[in-house]
Order: C-alpha cells, then structure tokens, then sequence
C-alpha cells in the first residue's frame, strides 16, 4: 500500500497512474472520486463540491466513510496506490487501522512551479487523464489522446482558487510528512524535471 503525498499539482496523478501501470496496483483517488459524484449529483458528489469549489477539503467523516467502503470493495491482497488521501493526520489514523502503509511517497515542488502546472492543467472528465498546454499537450488541441473525450478546466484549478489550496496543504497536509517520517515510511523525490525523468526517480523508490 502506497500513499502518494505532495502539494495539489505536483504530479500524484500522473506519476500514480503510471505506478499503477508498472506495478499492477490499482490507483484510487479522492479527487476523481468526488469529481464522479459530484457529476452524477448525488447527495455526498453535491455536498463535496461546495468544498472542492472553493479548494477547501470535504470534512473528514465523509471522506473517511466514502474511503472504508471504497476500500472494503477491493479484493483481498489488491495493491492500491493513495492519491489524495489521506489529506489531514485524523485521515491517516483512519487509513491506518484499515491497511499497512509501506511506504508515503513525497513529491516535492515548490510553490511558484505548481502555480503554473496547476492553471495550465487540463482534465478529461470521462477517463481522468490529465493534460498541460505546454508541458504535456494533447496531440489534438483540447481532446483527449486516451478516451476522445473534449478537455476541460477543473473548476478548482483557476488561480484564485490554486492559491487557498496551497494554503490548505500547507496547513493540513503537510504535517503527514513528518507523520510517516516518524513512522519510518517516509521517502522524498524532487518532483522536477520532465514526466519521465520524475517516474525513474519514483521507481527507484519504490523498489
Ligand atoms: P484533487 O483532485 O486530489 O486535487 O482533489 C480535489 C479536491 O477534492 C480537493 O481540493 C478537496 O476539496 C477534495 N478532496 C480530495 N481528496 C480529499 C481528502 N482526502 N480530504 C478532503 N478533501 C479532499
């Protein structure tokens, strides 16, 4: 079992995903989850938009319970790859009693960069791949390469509202650094450099 940390925008997705492919494990992440619900407007998806919206975190009770049931869906001995969960310490003592946590992978960015990976992202809403206008473009403007889905902008990615989720990691998210570094579960990589250049540095953490 595999958490993902790291600053919204410093690439859990895209190096999850891949993980995901090499390893065989199955990525789950909160955000897709919710985006999902909120989609299909059912109670939990509405709620968690007026959250997400204003790039605030869902409140843990709900995002703790949507986890457990997720969780106890998957078939025994299923390897998962935490994206975006947990996102506070009370989500990782959850997360806790229901798994062994071998290892928080830490993608560290800094701050100015994630302002311009985040408000040039570009998502599909029907398979979840994620695109940058200049980093990692589509090779069809404004569709995607995997599903031909039209591309859009998350709400949560425009940049008055990339600054609050900043903030918001800074203030509830970080402290799981230090949480899984006390744990001895803790292994940091320096989230530069091109999409590949980070997955050989992951890789090596991982193995
Ligand atoms: P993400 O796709 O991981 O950037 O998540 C998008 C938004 O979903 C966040 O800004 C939160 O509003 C909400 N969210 C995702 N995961 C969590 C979580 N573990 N705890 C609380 N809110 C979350």
């Amino acid at each position: 079992m595999i958490v993902l940390l790291g600053p919204p925008g410093s690439g859990k997705g895209t190096q999850g995903e891949k993980l995901g492919q090499e390893f065989g494990f199955v990525r789950l992440s909160t955000g897709d989850m919710l985006r999902e619900a909120a989609r299909n407007g059912t109670p939990l998806g509405l709620k968690a938009k007026e959250y997400m919206d204003k790039g605030a975190l869902v409140p843990n009770d709900l995002i703790i319970n949507l986890m457990k049931e997720k969780i106890a869906s998957l078939g025994k001995g299923t390897g998962v790859i935490f994206d975006g969960y947990p996102r506070t310490v009370e989500q990782a003592d959850a997360l806790g009693e229901i798994v062994n946590v071998d290892l928080a992978l830490n993608l560290d960015v800094k701050d100015s960069e994630l302002v311009v990976r985040l408000t040039k992202r570009r998502s599909c809403p029907k398979c979840n791949a994620v695109y940058h206008l200049e980093y990692n473009p589509p090779a069809k403007p404004g569709k995607c390469g995997k599903c031909g889905s039209d591309l859009y902008q998350r709400d949560d990615d425009k940049e008055e509202t990339v600054l609050n989720r900043l903030k918001v990691y800074r203030d509830n998210t970080m402290p799981l650094i230090d949480y899984y570094e006390k744990k001895g579960k803790l292994l940091t990589v320096e989230g530069v450099g091109s999409i590949d250049e980070i997955f050989e540095q992951v890789k090596k953490a991982v193995l």
